[in-house]
């Protein structure tokens, strides 16, 4: 169910792997119709996510189109810029594609392999957990049957719902106090970036903020983070001038830039942030969760799809080890993969916490050069998290585990070379004393 990113991707691994595989989709066919929509237009794509397209031999070509991001460019309420790069390693960086163009490239990949079929504009109303079946509602209600049900239905999931009605079955759904509204910085007069395109811009003003990441158009796709309700929300921000005199105060340097600002306000949807937390995520052999159908997270640290790659390797990579016994390979699925997204749901809801408060602060550039320097000199030894979680495929429990460690070791370090200081101190007043008495 779901031929969003999730559904495209395990299309063509199970695809390549010889299953037959139908896929059913609430939306019209983007080949078609072009792409109507969707959480956001344009996604930062990391280390998990080109390993999970080099499997499906598409890598290559997705990068050619994306345009690496080497750190955040951070705007002052002044207009001033710093530059925070991501990593020591020049070639590390995250690239910004588009969520429409690369949903494109999956699909067109999986219907090149004879198992692969598709059904745009069938949306799944039911499902027969047991059987398993599901029904579609396409210009008639149809019920089909399936060896395996996939979910791969987003964040909120109808075979997630239906797994709902099973006995000891958790589920939570927590929403942030935040929404969000996509916005445009357009290409500059003379067709060009109207900002640097190499890097993700943040607007970070404390309770609040906005990002910008570029198009191949030269366009940039700003995403404004802001309370649904309060004093300064949504909520409070109707009209056209009162967006234009929000952003005159608090994201000037932006507002020169984005000419079609209050028309976009008024017409563009307000969406909510979920993080959906579930278990387990498959029922005995016959119906399985995968991406934000079974883990939906906050979009903070630029991860909700890599990890939905990763699922898919893992899901794909289990019933290819098992082929006889699905059952043994929904539950090594679910055991590789749980733990890790459950840490990926805390870590990216933290960075949001960093991204709106602390990026602009001096003590945290200072945290965040001293990382770098410990990683120049102690690369082995010392890795950012973020470097781990954006750049490596180290899992994600295991990646926060490993800089919980490297922290305390380093303020354990820290203590001790400031008690020394504070020994070397008092011994040098003593002899000091000493020598004058
Ligand atoms: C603002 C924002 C920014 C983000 N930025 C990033 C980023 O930079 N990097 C990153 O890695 N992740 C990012 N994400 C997360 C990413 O969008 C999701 O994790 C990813 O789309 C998950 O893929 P999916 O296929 O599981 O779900 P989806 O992409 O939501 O696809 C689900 C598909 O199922 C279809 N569907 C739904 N219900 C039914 C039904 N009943 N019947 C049939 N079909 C159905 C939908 O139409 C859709 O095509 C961001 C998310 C948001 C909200």
């Amino acid at each position: 169910m779901g031929a969003g990113l999730a559904g495209a991707l395990l299309a063509c691994l199970l695809g390549k792997a010889g299953h037959e595989v139908a896929v059913y989709e609430r939306r019209p066919d983007p080949r078609e119709k072009g792409f109507l929509g969707g959480r956001s237009i344009n996604l930062a794509l990391s280390a998990r996510g080109i390993h999970a397209l080099s499997l499906a031999g598409l890598a290559e070509r997705v990068l050619n189109e994306a345009i690496s991001m080497r750190g955040r460019m951070i705007h002052s309420v002044a207009g001033r810029l710093s530059f925070q790069p991501y990593s020591t390693n020049p070639r590390d960086a995250i690239n910004s594609v588009s969520r429409g163009g690369l949903n494109e490239a999956l699909l067109k990949k999986a219907s090149g392999y004879a198992g692969v079929r598709y059904y745009f504009e069938h949306r799944c109303v039911g499902v027969d957990l047991e059987r398993p079946a599901v029904t579609l509602s396409a210009a008639e209600n149809r019920t089909v049957d399936a060896d395996v049900v996939i979910g791969c239905d987003g964040a909120f999931s109808a075979v997630r719902g239906e797994m709902q009605r099973l006995d000891r079955f958790d589920c939570a759904h927590t929403y942030l106090e935040h929404g969000y509204k996509e916005l445009t910085i357009p290409p500059a007069a003379d067709g060009g970036f109207a900002m640097e395109p190499h890097a993700l811009h943040i607007w970070p003003r404390g309770g609040f903020m906005m990002i910008a990441l570029p198009n191949r158009d030269r366009s940039f796709t700003c995403t404004l983070f802001w309370p649904f309700a309060g004093p300064r929300s949504f909520e409070a921000v109707r009209s056209a001038d009162d967006i234009l005199r929000f952003f005159g105060v608090h994201f000037p340097d932006a507002l020169a830039l984005m000419p079609a600002l209050a028309e976009e306000y008024l017409r563009n949807p307000i969406a909510s942030l979920v993080t959906v937390r579930c278990a387990p995520w498959f029922h005995r052999d016959r119906v399985v969760l995968v991406g934000d159908a079974a883990h939906a997270i906050v979009p903070f640290y630029g991860q909700g799809m890599n990890a939905a790659f990763e699922d898919c390797v893992v899901l794909a990579e289990s019933l290819d080890l098992f082929p006889h016994d699905r059952q043994v390979a929904l539950q090594r699925y679910y055991g590789l993969r749980k733990t890790d997204a459950d840490a990926i749901g805390d870590l990216a809801i933290a960075n949001f916490l960093e991204m709106r408060d602390r990026v602009a602060s001096p003590l945290f550039r200072l945290r965040k050069k001293s990382e770098r320097v410990l990683h120049r000199l102690l690369p082995r030894w010392y890795t950012p998290l973020y470097n781990m979680v954006s750049f490596s495929r180290i899992p994600y429990a295991q990646a926060r585990r490993r800089a919980t460690q490297q922290r305390r070791i380093v303020v354990a370090i820290l203590t001790v070379l400031l008690l020394l200081a504070v020994i070397g101190v008092v011994w040098l007043f003593l002899v000091l004393i000493a020598k004058s008495t």
